[in-house]
């Protein structure tokens, strides 16, 4: 079967599938499988439900695409969304679809600039992609011409209601008179959402993808918050620290896995990865490989996973997040069977909280938030894998005829000396904690919002009212969504939430030309005394040495860190085999 021929069933013709291709995704998620059919082939309204985190912008966005007669260069599409990330977001994901046809989409959102807004919109723009708020001022302005509007997109429309945002969506709806199909799209269905759709929408197919009733109980389930840059160095410290790592890694893309195997054999690890596009025969060269524990680490997309029995996984790690619950739970079953005990770690960037939270209510499982092994963890394991090994050496007497070497050495310099320049020689930067790249840790409470602090303080004028002030107007964030701002002479704190926070550190940041104003506060700043808590520095990294977790400070660690290193290993192993004939 060719790769993209799942969606081609669905309807999607050749110009569509080659963006689907370049995207690397495998196979329809279960709304693309009910909504795109029904999109491409019927007139009427459409209302789909299913999980965050689903793929429900490609199951309206790739038919809309797909339909799509011409570039006329004024709305055919206007998709509402509930955020300005959301507005960014859907549009970088239609305009990834978007390769033949070229149309001109363009976000709309507040706190953006007006004039700049004016101007694309006056250039010509086939599809709109905004925030209720600010569309209702331009359609007020008489600034966007919905004359020719075929689509109405309600996306994420149980967050525009939680946001407020309700009576502007139906003041649009009513503001729109020429036929158009309404497409809906929600998580979950509201009273007041099913009310405006009785109101608005006619034949209305709905189309729901059902969440199953999951248990998972097997594996212990902890994640990390890590923001999207740092994941790969948190991959490699859980790595690093993990006596004996035997793991599968997911990623959502094929080019998801490519990318990640790249970087791991760049550094040294045995790694491998397994997608779709590999063929049978390297697949099964692959897992057999892996099943030999010649490879340690499997990197795969959910498709290319299907169907590996290999039961003494030491983890499981969700790289990025998982379509489903459903498949979430999948992944993680495949540690902790056969009564191994396995551990299933997902890392958590800030854009993934909101799916994240979801899928933790709906899977009903205890998944720990964990602090990420530190660079003192790293090098205390490797240390205490260095004196096993070495232990197993002296004792076996397995050093061969290093003596006569070791004796010359001797000879010349002072034993301490020569040991520690061998050991240098030999593991180079990795015993040196400093040469561990810093992974800032941020905090974010159980309602899940973080902290963040700010380079503005009462000496440069600012009031808790002038902070609300400048987060709301510049990163249109409702204020309501603000909480708890803190203002001291030098600098301020304010709570907002998580799945916002990157985004108003970047908003704010790129006001200040130069130096940067905002940043996630770390966990020193928010547990302990504010006011002094930058001048003192050290107090956090006493108390995560004291919370360091017991899983990451026993045993060995058996990553390869080079890939002289990996050779080491196998070289120990061949050891080991000699010493018990
Ligand atoms: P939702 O709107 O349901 O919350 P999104 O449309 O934002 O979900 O999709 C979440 C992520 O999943 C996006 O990064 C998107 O590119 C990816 N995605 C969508 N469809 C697929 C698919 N069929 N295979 C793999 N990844 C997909
Ligand atoms: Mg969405």
């Amino acid at each position: 079967m060719i790769e993209t021929d799942e969606f081609r069933v669905l309807g999607l013709t050749d110009s569509t599938l080659g963006a689907i291709r370049s995207k690397g995704f495998e196979t329809p998620s279960p709304i693309q499988r009910l909504v795109i059919p029904v999109l491409l082939q019927d007139q009427n309204d459409i209302i789909g439900q299913a999980q965050t985190g689903t793929g429900k912008t490609a199951a309206f966005g790739l038919p809309i695409l797909e339909l799509f007669a011409e570039k006329r260069g004024v709305p055919q599409a206007l998709i509402l969304v509930p955020t300005r990330e959301l507005a960014l977001q859907v549009t970088d994901e239609l305009l990834s679809f978007n390769i033949n046809k070229k149309l001109s989409i363009t976000p709309i959102y507040g706190g953006a600039s007006i004039s700049e807004q004016l101007r694309r919109l006056a250039k010509g723009s086939d599809i709109v992609v905004g925030t209720p708020g600010r569309i209702l001022d331009h359609l007020r302005r008489g600034t966007l011409d919905l004359r020719s509007l075929h689509w109405l997109v309600l996306d994420e429309a149980d967050e525009m209601l939680d946001m407020g945002f309700i009576e502007d969506v139906e003041q649009i709806m009513s503001h729109i008179v020429e036929p158009h199909r309404v497409l809906l799209f929600s998580a979950t269905m509201p009273d007041r959402i099913k009310e405006l759709s009785k109101k608005y929408m006619t034949n209305v197919s709905l189309l729901k993808v059902d969440t199953p009733n999951l248990t998972t109980d097997l594996t212990d389930q902890i994640y990390f918050e890590v923001k999207e840059a740092d994941k790969f160095d948190a991959l490699t410290r859980i790595i690093d620290v993990t006596p004996d790592f035997y793991g599968i890694i997911f990623s959502r893309t094929k080019v998801g896995v490519d990318e990640l195997v790249n970087r791991l054999i760049d550094r040294g690890y045995a790694a491998e990865g397994l997608h779709g596009d590999v063929s049978q025969s390297l697949r099964e060269k692959i897992l057999r490989k892996f099943k030999r524990k010649n490879s340690n680490i499997l990197v795969a997309t959910d498709v290319a996973a299907r169907g590996i029995d290999i039961s003494n996984l030491s983890h499981v790690i969700n790289y990025s997040l998982p379509q489903d619950s459903e498949s979430y739970v999948h992944r993680i079953g495949r540690t902790g069977r056969a009564g191994n005990q396995g551990t299933a770690i997902t890392f958590i960037s800030p854009a993934e909280f909101r799916q994240f939270s979801a899928m933790k209510r709906q899977v009903k499982a205890d998944i720990r938030r964990e602090k990420l092994p530190t660079p003192q963890d790293i090098v205390a394991m490797k240390k205490s894998k260095i004196m096993e090994d070495l232990a197993e050496i002296i004792e076996g007497e397995l050093y061969g005829d290093c003596g006569t070497m070791a004796r010359d050495i001797l000879q010349n310099y002072p034993p301490e000396v020569a040991l520690a320049s061998l050991l240098k020689l030999a593991f180079k930067g990795e015993l040196d904690e400093s040469s561990y790249p810093e992974i800032r840790s941020f905090s974010v409470d159980r309602k899940g919002s973080a902290r963040l602090f700010l380079a503005l303080g009462r000496s440069d004028g600012f009031s808790p009212r002038k902070i609300l002030d400048l987060i709301v107007r510049e990163c249109d964030l409702p204020a309501s969504k603000i909480d708890d701002i803190k203002v001291l002479d030098e600098f301020s704190f304010a709570t907002v939430p998580f799945s916002e926070a990157e985004r108003v550190t970047r908003t704010l940041n790129s006001l200040s030309k130069g130096r940067p104003i905002a940043s996630m506060a770390k966990d020193k700043d928010v547990k302990g005394d504010e006011s002094s808590s930058r001048k003192e520095g050290k107090r956090s990294d006493r108390k995560s040495e004291r919370r360091k977790d017991k899983k990451f400070s026993k045993g060995r660690d058996e990553s390869a860190k080079r890939g002289e290193k990996r050779q080491r290993k196998s070289d120990r192993k061949s050891t080991a085999k000699r010493s018990k004939k």
